[in-house]
């Protein structure tokens, strides 16, 4: 066995239980692992924890280890920010308190997302019946796998307004792209997730201190999370330069946080995001308390 600490990791992924595609169950997740060289995972799904027995079952014999794991979703000041928790325990009940609401906030903001674009698509004219689509069965439900279920793709294709999924995005999607909330969704305090994932035994770190739904600048993001005492940053991903990940990393440094990297990958339609990029082994991170929770097989 490869000495730990020049082992691949990619500790931010998400599967068919949240919005990682519907193909991209475990199997495939750990089969792409072994295929990037990928020794250590987590499967990071939107509040939903990583089903380990599951997981277990993938990982045996294949080479590849994981952490448990999910991404909690949060609100402060209008601001998103998405919190990962680690090795926590999946059967307290405050983390399944959490989980559970998050869950209903999700599914109720995507179908008002949708209702939205269903709004914009007949201002640019196109002949839908409001009625018809409030109608439709399907669409987001908060349950794993659930969350994020699309009901705009099913319902234009059967009124013949698009062909397919590719027709879809090529032609529809950009007149609603930049609109994804009507209004945002009301996800707990940030202090309140970090608390919740220590209660749990878990470990929080902060997933992607820059993205669009975060308008502070990333030194007052960073500043804010250590004042709320989280214990990690994700420093490397696949949507940073190396300028960005030298900002978190050296905060880290100097403040003692655990430093970690993932792909953020959410399934085949984004393949700059592909498991295991950017290319990160464990001694280039700092897992800190994180490696006595890797579970290995
Ligand atoms: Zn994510």
């Amino acid at each position: 066995m490869k000495k730990h600490n020049e082992m691949k990791l990619d500790l931010h992924i998400h599967s068919c239980f949240s919005d990682g595609g519907e193909e991209w169950d475990y199997a495939k997740i750990v089969n792409e692992a072994v295929k990037n060289s990928v020794e250590l995972i987590s499967i990071t799904d939107h509040d939903v924890a990583t089903d380990v027995i599951l997981l277990k079952k993938h990982c045996m014999g294949t080479g590849v280890s994981f952490l448990t794991g999910a991404e909690f979703s949060s609100m402060l000041n209008g601001n998103s920010h998405d919190i990962l928790g680690y090795g926590f325990d999946w059967h307290n009940d405050a983390i399944i308190k959490l989980m559970d609401s998050n869950l209903i906030h999700q599914a109720v903001s995507y179908n008002q997302k949708e209702d939205f674009w269903i709004e914009l698509l007949i201002e640019a004219g196109y002949l839908i019946d409001w009625k018809e689509w409030t109608m439709f069965e399907g669409g987001a439900k908060p349950s794993p796998g659930n969350q994020f279920k699309l009901k705009i793709l099913s319902f234009l294709i059967q009124k013949g307004i698009c062909r397919d999924r590719e027709d879809y995005f090529d032609r529809l999607y950009p007149i609603t792209s930049g609109t994804p909330f009507t209004k945002l969704p009301t996800f707990p305090h940030p202090s309140e997730v970090i608390k919740v994932i220590k209660t749990a035994g878990g470990i929080p770190v902060l997933a992607h201190p820059v993205w669009r739904y975060n308008k502070l600048p990333l030194t007052d993001t960073l500043d804010l999370f250590k004042d709320l005492e989280i214990e990690g940053i994700e420093c490397y991903r696949s949507d940073f330069n190396n300028e960005t990940s030298n900002v978190c990393r050296q905060f880290c440094e100097s403040n003692n946080l655990i430093i970690t990297a993932g792909s953020d990958h959410h399934g085949t339609t984004n393949d700059d995001k592909k498991i295991g990029s950017p290319a990160i082994t464990i001694n280039e991170c700092n897992l800190g308390v994180l490696m006595d929770k890797i579970i290995y097989y």
